[in-house]
């Protein structure tokens, strides 16, 4: 048995002891056909997961931690001469999106928005428009810097409706909230194994239509290692990754995918939503303010306001909490400061009901006032 820590940051998330185990197999040279086999049934089940048509869809699989979907999915699906993006932004993670714009020299449009409110889609809209070179419009599904949920369906079609694609971070909300590449109007989504999946970091991937990534065979090519058609191209020819994968990480992946599909959707929804209630209860019996419209949260994260006592110092609380098996994550909206309570992962309400035991002695034991204060009121 491995000790089992209670992971309340946003990814990676708790995983299971099987999915722990799965890692420890007899060494293998991914280069063999029984490891290309893995690969190939991982990819059919990634489309399972968003319920994508294989003849239509595709998944590819990179080397990485999440961010590396978002690199490859701007650097690689721009088409030439002119093709321009338009980032829907109300979050820290959009604003990543801005920044592998702006370090390729990509052409694009960062609309942003307040990081507390839902994107002003007539002003989308607009700009869509007014810029008939928009070629990609790029959302976040999940904030999960706020937990706000971006209503991408209604983005999707717009992109549609002016001729552009669609491209999603789904890396918060994949195997948590079901998403429906059809309905949802998504071309491109993209995750990474350590978060819904519940699996190890270091695999991600990018699920998306066929039609579009073999166009971008001919669009320019701005990484050697991050191209998402050269990374394709390579697996459907040999059913390889170009370079070396991350061999047990896949091996745990695998098991996941099981333990994911024998779990089902909806019922993984439900647990996520315990735990995300859970989380709200135990707030809000200590006094503590969302920093959140609840009705816009995703499910998935609690952004909480800093009381305002003189002993409250969130090192202080976290270490507390960690040496006893909980993690809980600093926020990250600049204008505010916020922690993050998570509920992805391999986690249940009862984890959260012995995680705010330990969260009540961290206040008692710092001296902070119960209920919390706040110099507005509560
Ligand atoms: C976790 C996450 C990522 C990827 O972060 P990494 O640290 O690179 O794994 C990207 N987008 C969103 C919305 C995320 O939650």
């Amino acid at each position: 048995m491995v000790k089992r820590n209670i992971l309340l940051n946003p990814g990676p998330a708790t995983t299971s002891d099987t999915v722990k185990m799965a890692q420890v197999v007899p060494d293998i040279c991914p280069r063999e056909k029984d490891f290309a086999d893995l690969m190939k049934k991982i990819r059919q089940d990634l489309l399972k997961i968003v319920h994508a048509d294989y003849k239509k869809y595709t998944s590819v699989l990179f080397c990485g931690s999440g961010t590396i979907n978002i690199d490859i999915c701007l650097n690689s699906l721009i088409p030439p001469p002119n093709g321009k993006i338009l980032i829907i932004n109300n979050g820290a993670y959009s604003s990543r999106a801005v920044e592998v714009c702006e370090y390729y020299g990509l052409d694009y449009i960062n609309l942003k928005f307040p990081i507390d409110e839902l994107p002003d889609l007539e002003l989308a809209e607009k700009i869509l428009i007014e810029n008939p070179e928009i070629k990609l419009v790029y959302s976040t599904h999940n904030e999960t810097g706020t937990g706000i949920l971006n209503p991408i369906r209604e983005i999707g079609a717009l992109a549609h409706k002016y001729g552009a694609i669609s491209v999603v971070d789904t890396t918060s909300t994949l195997a948590m909230l079901p998403i429906d590449m059809e309905k949802d109007n998504i071309d491109f989504c993209m995750a990474s194994a350590q978060k819904g999946i519940q699996a190890m970091a270091g695999l991600s991937f990018i699920i998306g239509n066929k039609e579009i990534i073999e166009t971008s065979k001919n669009y320019p090519k701005r990484s050697y290692y991050c191209n998402l058609y050269l990374q394709y191209e390579y697996f459907e020819k040999t059913g390889q990754m170009h370079f070396t994968p991350p061999v047990q990480t896949i091996y745990a992946l695998m098991q996941a995918l099981k333990e994911y599909f024998n779990e089902g959707e909806e019922p993984k929804r439900q647990r996520h939503l315990r735990t995300f209630e859970a989380i709200h209860k135990g707030l809000e019996e200590l006094g503590f303010k969302n920093a959140i419209k609840k009705e816009w949260q995703s499910g998935l994260v609690v952004s909480v306001i800093y009381p305002d006592d003189k002993n409250w110092n969130f090192e202080n609380i976290h270490d507390y909490c960690y040496n006893r098996g909980f993690t809980i994550y600093p926020g990250k909206i600049s204008s505010l400061n916020t922690f993050r309570l998570c509920s992805l992962g391999a986690i249940d309400e009862n984890d959260i009901k012995n995680f705010f035991k330990v969260f009540k002695e961290a206040l008692i034991s710092n001296n902070i006032s119960i209920p919390v204060i706040y110099k507005g009121g509560n």
